[in-house]
């Protein structure tokens, strides 16, 4: 085969691809070596931010097919028909760890999909955890604040995270799962994904339903205890990579069967749980899984940067037929999300390969970083709007019915009949006997060398779920505390 001739990015051939250019045998090097010099400066470039929140990540590439008829509930086109297959793009995540971070750390994962639909891209930026730490975006950078470095030793710090946790009851539920063998699964195949917050669906009577989704993995799921975990990670940092990676080369596609719990929209007012509240689920007897259908990751993706780093998801990407929810959380995602978006990769993010939607795109945003695309709009002239130019127009067709909203404009405290205990009480009396036991193992470890005082605040919480978690908890801090008094004597 004869091979490409090298040529520099701006296309011309290049004759020396090993030697800068030099006066004489021992050099100087010449300025004028521009080759030498675009070869420097692209290595210096080749690094873009990273996410602040979900930096390390995996993902691949997809087919979304519609197993089960859910039009009475929502117009999407990607669900119009038993049988349809949507493209789609997936990104899994820790939340916490830099892009260099181990795999296999405790932590919640990230559960991304991009389908690429035909009226535009739809997000499902979710977690493989059905609820979040705290309800309210307001409290995220703080949150967030407390899983990352402390500003002076630059170590991660367990007296702020329970500090914070001791002082964020909602944050409850989600600590459970995080403690439980769900905080470290084997691989992003063996773990569900959840739309966590909730959504809208609108049909085409223009009837509004709420939603959640359940992404079920089918391959079961599996974790590693903190001890396996330690283990792995001595062996391997890139457990993930490698293990969704292979089993997407040796053809063992991994497959999620996608489910939603709906709701009508005048239920919101009458459930005890406030439905929008990201800390809370609906439990499944009040409001059962329906199937809708199965995705399967069956691509590698080319270029790791091109179609993972470069992707951006973000819960504003919805398509007619889905919409969002009062839920606070979700609001500040909507804004933020994009926002780290525009940051990171520029202002014209939507254009790279991962993000281009596979159907038709017509807006009049104009100039900018990476303007790939054309003018578009089959008329030069029709660069704003309203125009007399044949541009493109908006489609009233499309629209959302009204959402009724009432209430004064403050800054409300507010819970629900449900509180911030009982739904993690009812996961932590879902647990066996061993199950229980690692939990309050997974805790105690985390808690070492935190404040007698903080830990004192959180055991509360967990009283307040179950009096036995509280009990467990003491018994296994304690039995940890004794064996390191042996090791020590
Ligand atoms: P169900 O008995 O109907 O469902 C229990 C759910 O718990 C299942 O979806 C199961 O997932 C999930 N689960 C099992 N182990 C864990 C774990 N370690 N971490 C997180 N989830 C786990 O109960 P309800 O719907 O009445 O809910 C009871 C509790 O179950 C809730 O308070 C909540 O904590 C938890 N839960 C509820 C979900 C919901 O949407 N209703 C979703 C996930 C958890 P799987 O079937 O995949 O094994």
């Amino acid at each position: 085969m004869t091979r490409k001739r090298l040529t520099t990015s701006a296309g011309a051939p290049i004759s020396n691809n090993q030697k800068s250019l030099t006066a004489g045998k021992k050099g100087p090097v010449l300025l004028q070596d521009y080759q030498l010099i675009e070869k420097l400066a692209h290595q210096n470039r080749e690094r873009i931010p990273e996410r602040v929140v979900h930096a390390k990540g995996w993902g691949a590439k997809g087919t979304f097919t519609v197993t089960h008829d859910i039009t009475k509930y929502t117009r999407a086109k990607l669900f119009s028909e038993v049988g349809k297959q949507t493209p789609l793009i997936t990104r899994f995540s820790t939340v916490a760890g830099e892009l260099g971070a181990a795999d296999t750390e405790r932590d919640v994962r990230g559960f991304s999909v991009k389908f690429y639909t035909e009226e535009g891209n739809w997000d499902m930026v979710g977690n493989n955890t059905p609820v979040f730490f705290i309800r309210d975006g307001y409290k995220f950078p703080d949150f967030i604040r407390t899983q990352k470095r402390h500003p002076k030793t630059n170590l991660r710090s367990p007296e702020a995270m329970w500090d914070f946790w001791s002082q964020t009851p909602e944050a409850l539920h989600q600590v459970t799962i995080l403690m439980s063998d769900r905080g470290i699964p084997k691989t992003p195949m063996h773990m569900n994904g959840y739309g966590s917050h909730t959504f809208s669906f609108w049909n085409n009577d223009n009837e509004r339903f709420w939603v959640k989704f359940h992404f079920k993995t089918q391959q079961g799921h599996a974790f590693y205890t903190n001890e396996e975990t330690a283990h792995v990670i001595g062996q391997s940092r890139e457990k993930y990579q490698e293990e969704l990676y292979g089993a997407i080369e040796d053809g063992n596609f991994p497959t999620w069967k996608l489910y939603v719990q709906v709701m009508p929209e005048k239920d919101a007012e009458k459930t005890p749980y406030n439905p929008f509240d990201v800390t809370k689920v609906w439990p499944h007897n009040d409001y059962p899984l329906i199937e809708v259908g199965v995705m399967e990751l069956n691509e590698n993706p080319e270029n790791y940067f091109q179609y993972i780093e470069n992707a951006a998801y973000s819960p504003s990407n919805v398509v007619p037929g889905i919409g969002f929810s009062p839920d606070k959380m979700l609001q500040a995602r909507i804004f933020s999300y994009a926002d780290a978006h525009r940051y990171r990769l520029g202002t014209h993010y939507e254009a790279l390969p991962a993000n281009t939607p596979k159907s038709e795109v017509n807006h009049y945003h104009k100039d900018g970083s990476m303007r790939f695309f054309e003018n578009g709009n089959s008329n030069p002239d029709a660069y704003y709007e309203p125009n007399s130019f044949n541009g493109p127009e908006e489609d009233p067709s499309v629209a959302e019915p009204p959402m009724e909203v009432d209430g004064d404009i403050r800054r409300y405290e507010d819970n629900d009949e449900v509180g911030n205990y009982q739904q993690a009480g009812d996961l932590f009396r879902l647990f066996n006997e061993d199950q229980k036991k690692r939990l309050f193992f997974n805790i105690a470890e985390a808690m070492q060398g935190v404040s007698e005082e903080i830990v004192e605040r959180q055991l509360v919480h967990f009283d307040g779920a179950d009096p036995a978690y509280a009990v467990g908890v003491r018994a296994a801090r304690k039995a940890l505390n004794e064996d390191s008094e042996e090791v020590v004597a």
